[in-house]
């Protein structure tokens, strides 16, 4: 049986209206929005940046989820994951009945032809949709347009003869199922890099350097299956994953190009590398829009609030942290008292499940006026946001009565 698809919504965008405003707006967020994105309460001043929070994929994304809910009352709706990287919108997800085909006692096996499987923003794998196809379910299609733009071009990387490399997290679902688009295509092959540093390293292979072996060794998880480093690096596609460092991006192209002029000549490059822009527009506003921030304004600190797994929340805590002290925060409740707060550490490299979130001490000043900028993930609703202020709010209140 085939399965039946819906890429467009389930027609009930208006019905379900009501539930999004009650579970994610923000009236405190909207009034900062009016009033210039700047808010003041006593010696507190808060600065928005002028891009922040659900992007239009996420929006999408959660609506749809909305609207499958209302549309199937009585059928098993499950996810395949987090739909996004935020852990509020996920437990909504989870208080209306919807399933995660993630958790530790779920898997594709249990899915029947009578179900619904709403697929996430980031997308899910060829391999994973192939799985779901043969169970003949109904399925919700969320993957955002931007995504979808980048496997277009993975594909005629691979079709072209070319090594997808992607600037990506290994892990990330996204860049999980970017590369499984390469290798969809006969003879497609991928490589992830993280940062300069991986970069550094297949450059000076390219160059000539280095040896197989060693390079194997050091990308096992990042190469797909009979991958050659001398074959497949001779030809490169570059890519991204979609929420990553535009400025990271931008410079790990530029050292392929590098390196491909220095081994093949400026003359042939065009045989040698691609590339194509594939950070979404969301992503680069919101880089932008903090970058702004930062310009125009002296800050005591910088708060980031979005899932610790949010990949493009960790890139803006990035960019804050080399300007000005920055606490990313997964949610108000990090925010613990006038004196400390849980964040997790601001490096792109931190493992979330190894390293954690650090409690810190002082993260208020405790006299005079306190100056703070704010801005939030692609998947940060803006009750989250409210609520991080309303919190700021009160303890910069309370921590004069103790000054
Ligand atoms: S961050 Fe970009 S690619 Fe990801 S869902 Fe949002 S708009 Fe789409």
């Amino acid at each position: 049986m085939a399965n039946t698809l819906f890429r467009k919504g389930l027609g009930l965008k208006h019905a379900v209206e009501g539930e999004l405003l009650r579970d994610y707006h923000s009236s405190l967020v909207s009034k900062i929005r009016d009033s210039d994105y700047q808010h003041s309460a006593g010696r507190l001043t808060i600065h928005l940046a002028q891009e922040f929070g659900f992007c239009y994929g996420v929006d999408r994304a959660v609506d749809y989820a909305y609207q499958t809910r209302r549309r199937f009352p009585d059928k098993t709706v499950f996810l395949t994951g987090e739909i996004i990287h935020n852990p509020h919108v996920n437990s909504r997800l989870r208080d209306a009945g919807i399933r995660f085909l993630s958790d530790p006692n779920e898997n594709i096996d249990s899915v029947t032809a009578d179900d619904v499987v709403i697929l996430p923003a980031f997308g899910i794998t060829v391999a994973e949709l192939s799985l779901l196809t043969d169970r003949s379910c109904t399925l919700v299609d969320t993957t955002c347009g931007s995504v979808l733009n980048v496997w277009k071009n993975v594909k005629k990387y691979a079709r072209d003869g070319y090594t997808a490399v992607i600037h990506g997290k290994v892990k990330h679902e996204e860049t999980q199922a970017t590369a499984s688009q390469a290798i969809a295509v006969d003879g497609g092959q991928y490589l992830i890099v993280l940062d300069r540093e991986e970069v550094e390293i297949v450059c000076d292979f390219i160059r000539g350097h280095g040896d197989s072996n060693s390079f194997q060794k050091r990308f096992s998880n990042s190469v797909s299956r009979h991958f050659d480093p001398k074959r497949d690096l001779r030809r490169v596609g570059l890519a991204n994953q979609t929420t990553m460092l535009m400025s990271e991006s931008l410079a790990i192209a530029e050292m392929f190009r590098d390196a491909m002029i220095e081994r093949y000549g400026d003359l042939l490059i065009d045989d040698h590398y691609r590339a194509f822009e594939t950070i979404c527009s969301a992503t680069q506003d919101r880089q932008d829009a903090v970058q702004r921030l930062l310009d125009e304004q002296d800050f005591d600190f910088m708060i980031v609030i979005g899932g610790y797994n949010s990949s493009n929340t960790r890139n803006l805590a990035r960019i804050c942290a080399e300007r000005v002290d920055t606490y990313h925060i997964a949610d108000p409740k990090c925010l613990l008292s006038v004196e400390q707060l849980r964040h997790l550490p601001t490096t792109h490299k931190a493992d979330v499940k190894n390293l954690g979130e650090v409690t810190s001490s002082g993260w208020l000043p405790t006299q005079g006026p306190i100056n703070v900028g704010i801005t939030a993930g692609a998947s940060t609703p803006d009750i989250i946001v409210g609520e991080a202020i309303d919190r700021i709010s009160d303890f910069s209140a309370a921590s004069i009565f103790r000054s």
